[in-house]
């Protein structure tokens, strides 16, 4: 039964008090923003959906071991619970503390990448790219054909496109391929699984050209709970087996602890190869810090091994994968565009479905991520043109993005299903008065990334 009311596993112990804000308000808000929601006071915001990493609420227990944090230079406690965890859960043998995740990957990188390299993934993640091109190589993008159509359902339409992958190994070899990457859940096609069926043919054709497997394990628990939803045999295998069987296939991860670490700073490399682990170590000590701390205080250590070992319990996945599907359901259900099936952090919508009448020149997502925040203070960001769209180098005119989306990422343990029922109602009652919704236009943009800064204001009467 999909639309099962999913009953949180936990009762509130700490309120943190969400200050209102009227429609006037908000509307002089995001006009001072330059109808930007990156530029918005946060607290303003009433149920915040910008982004599910580092937005997690912590358990009772790992603000207990905030308390127990060790900040001793070197040998503190933590990293030895910290290490302990970390190999017992993933499996690896070697644990390097990062401030987050893309730190992991830098460091990495900053090993095993060099000038003209191929680093294939699933999807590379955004800043995994960049830190890709960074060391000068290529960061490709294999992932399945069904990852491309947004309404189309397939269940681990995260997944690696086994064929492209074995003639790219074929093709360019170790020579040109320091190792495979592998995110799970695919984060940049909408938070989709990718099946243990899969994960074992990257393994073997890493294997028959000996390169070294990566997981980008941000979302790694979310991954194990589809696969015991929807792959056929593990039905009744415990997350935390499935946990050690996807992570025996690779040679290491680079983590974000800010997602499926339920925390809000952390990171971490774990390998198996020692001589590869030394170096990650001397360049840690370099731009970190020392290898037993990283870029992190000891209690930060301790709240990232609680909260490794609370994420694996099937209660707490259940109930955060179902909150999410729940969103997704509703609005499905009254006929608003969404991305399907529904991934494991976040509810998509097609915003050139839900906007018709806006062409992607006038940023349909970012008028109904302005609309959603002014009407009902609600903050998704656009993921369309306005982020991706790119200036043709002949007439210097704006291409639209493959597809214009809204993400509505669900923060982990932070809202009720009251808050997200209060978005299920609002997004269904905007997309009854769509059409009478404004195109955007801008007014200032920076060179590179510029949805972080760019300005804009209202098209039409
Ligand atoms: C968030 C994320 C990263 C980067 O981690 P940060 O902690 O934000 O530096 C890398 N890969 C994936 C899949 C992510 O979701």
């Amino acid at each position: 039964m999909a639309m099962k009311f999913p009953s949180e596993p936990f009762k509130i112990k700490v309120v943190e008090p969400i200050r209102t804000t009227t429609r006037e308000e908000r509307s002089r808000l995001i006009q001072q923003a330059g109808f930007n929601i990156f530029n918005l006071p946060a607290e303003s915001v009433y149920v915040d959906l910008l982004t599910d990493s580092g937005t997690a609420a912590m358990s009772d227990q790992q603000w207990a071991g905030i308390m127990l944090g060790d900040e001793s230079y070197a040998g503190s406690r933590n990293y030895h619970h910290f290490e302990k965890t970390i190999q017992e859960i993933f499996g690896y043998k070697h644990v390097i503390p990062t401030h987050q995740g893309r730190m992991a990957e830098n460091l990495l990188f900053s090993a095993c990448v060099r000038p003209g390299d191929i680093v294939p993934n699933n999807t590379h993640f955004d800043t995994t790219r960049a830190n890709v091109e960074f060391y000068r190589a290529q960061a490709l993008d294999l992932p399945v054909v069904a990852a491309r159509t947004p309404s189309l359902p397939h269940p681990f339409k995260g997944n690696m496109d086994l064929e492209k992958l074995a003639a790219l190994l074929q093709e360019k070899g170790r020579e040109k391929i320091p190792l495979v990457l592998m995110t799970i859940t695919n984060n940049s096609v909408g938070g989709q699984p990718v099946s243990l069926e899969n994960i074992r043919a990257v393994r073997d054709l890493c294997r028959l050209h000996q390169i070294p497997l990566f997981f980008d394990a941000a979302r790694f628990a979310e991954n194990a709970f589809f696969i015991q939803e929807r792959e056929p045999g593990y039905r009744n295998v415990p997350i935390p087996e499935i946990v050690r069987e996807i992570f025996s296939l690779g040679d290491g991860c680079t983590m974000s602890a800010k997602k499926d670490g339920l925390v809000n700073i952390g990171g971490f490399v774990a390998l198996n190869d020692d001589s590869l682990a030394e170096e990650i170590t001397h360049m840690l000590i370099l731009v970190e810090g020392f290898p037993t701390y990283g870029g992190m205080a000891g209690r930060d250590l301790e709240a990232i091994s609680i909260g490794l070992r609370e994420v694996l319990d099937e209660n707490y996945l259940s109930f955060r994968i179902s909150q999410v599907r729940y969103l997704g359901d509703q609005l499905d259900q009254a006929g608003v565009p969404i991305i399907k099936p529904v991934g494991g952090h976040a509810v998509f919508l097609d915003a050139s479905a839900f906007l018709p009448h806006i062409p992607p020149d006038l940023f349909p997502g970012q008028a109904l991520v302005v609309a959603l925040y002014k009407d009902y203070g609600i903050r998704g960001v656009e993921i369309g043109s306005l982020m991706f769209g790119r200036k043709d180098p002949l007439t210097g005119r704006d291409l639209p993005a493959p597809n214009e989306l809204v993400r509505l990422a669900i923060p982990r343990r932070v809202y009720t299903n009251m808050h997200i029922s209060y978005v299920a109602e609002s997004v269904i009652d905007l997309f009854s008065r769509a059409s009478s919704l404004k195109g955007l236009q801008i007014v200032h943009e920076a060179k590179r990334l510029r949805h972080f800064t760019a300005r804009l204001c209202e098209v039409g009467p």
